[in-house]
């Protein structure tokens, strides 16, 4: 007589998204809000909007959202022009 052995593995995942606005966020001073304003990078922008890194871009192209570069050359989406209130 042979035994038979069940062996269940269960696996459980769990998937938890936090999406928080970067603490602390850095002001610069935006030319357009003429204020200092809450500047992030085109991929937190991304997150914080809910957009792609693509439409990011097609917005700082079409000029719909306020942008800075730093004199290193990083660019920086203006929040403010990007989330509305
Ligand atoms: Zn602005």
């Amino acid at each position: 007589m042979t035994t038979k052995r069940r062996i269940e593995i269960t696996t459980e995942t769990s998937e938890v998204v936090v999406i928080r606005r970067p603490q602390p966020l850095a002001s610069r001073w935006c030319e357009l809000c003429r204020e200092p304003v809450g500047m992030v990078r085109p991929e937190q922008a991304a997150i914080l909007a809910g957009i792609s890194w693509r439409e990011v871009s097609r917005r700082v192209e079409a000029g719909t959202v306020h942008f800075n570069e730093t004199p290193d050359g990083l660019l920086l989406i203006c929040l403010k022009s990007l989330l509305p209130l």
